[in-house]
């Protein structure tokens, strides 16, 4: 599938000299968007996962299908202040930006195994990010997957130890 023909390049979004790539227009085709999540789960199926993770908003549209999948649960990690029990925070750079992520404390067992999702990998800050989120409460990362990876950017860099799956690089 050519994924890449489906995702619209927005230059100068949010700012100047941010080349955005917009997934909205692979997720409204429903053949590319399943084939897409299938394509993941391809990649996560051995892995004896107990639990995915997946970082709001966009992390939620890949990752909410993919446990889906899977058969296995979801784990929400939202930006600070939003989740309603008691959480774990961690801050981190964006691309452009700076925030802070929030996990449910009881949201993972120690040793649960656990995949990160997302829709696009960048500088890799949010993922570095989920991951010690995961690893502060004792879960053991069992690999990361992305519909998007921008290499030029080296997130990868950054999780070195981890199996990284992207399906479309720029
Ligand atoms: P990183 O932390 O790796 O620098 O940035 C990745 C995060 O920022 C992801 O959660 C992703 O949703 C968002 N992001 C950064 N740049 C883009 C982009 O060009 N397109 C989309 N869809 N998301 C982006």
């Amino acid at each position: 599938m050519d994924y890449k023909s489906l995702i619209r390049v927005i230059p100068d979004f949010p700012q100047p000299g941010i080349s955005f790539k917009d997934i909205t227009t692979l997720l409204k085709d429903g053949q590319a968007y399943k084939s897409a999540i299938d394509e993941l789960a391809e990649f996560a199926k051995n892995k004896d996962i107990d639990l995915i993770a997946g970082p709001e908003a966009r992390g939620f549209v890949v990752g909410a299908p993919l446990s889906y999948a899977l058969g296995v649960g979801f784990v929400p990690i939202r930006k600070k202040g939003k989740l309603p029990a008691e959480t774990i925070e961690a801050s981190y750079d964006l691309e452009y930006g700076k925030d802070a992520l929030a996990m449910h404390k009881d949201a993972i067992k120690p040793g649960q195994k656990v995949l990160i999702a997302d829709d696009l990998l960048a500088t890799g800050g949010t993922i570095q990010t989920t991951v010690e989120l995961v690893k502060k409460l004792g879960g053991e990362i069992v690999g990361a997957a992305f519909l998007i990876e921008l290499s030029y950017l080296k997130g990868r860099d950054k999780l070195k130890d981890i199996d990284v799956f992207s399906l479309v690089k720029y």
